[in-house]
């Protein structure tokens, strides 16, 4: 079985997925519903994952 996000060799501890990145990839997908994800271009993927993570890890901004 392969990375259903990257296609590499699956990691037994990542199962399916072959990292742990790619399971966040994967969970941020899920999050975002899937259809609202522009393209399945991993870099498009890639940057939703990671201004979700920014915005989840943003301490609450003092007005
Ligand atoms: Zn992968």
């Amino acid at each position: 079985m392969s990375c259903p996000i990257c296609g590499k060799e699956t990691v037994q501890k990542y199962r399916p997925f072959c990292s742990k990145r790619c399971a966040d990839v994967d969970l941020a997908k899920w999050l975002k519903g899937g259809y609202a994800v522009p393209s399945q271009d991993p870099d498009d993927i890639e940057e939703a994952l990671d201004a979700m993570l920014d915005a989840a890890e943003a301490p609450p901004k003092p007005h």
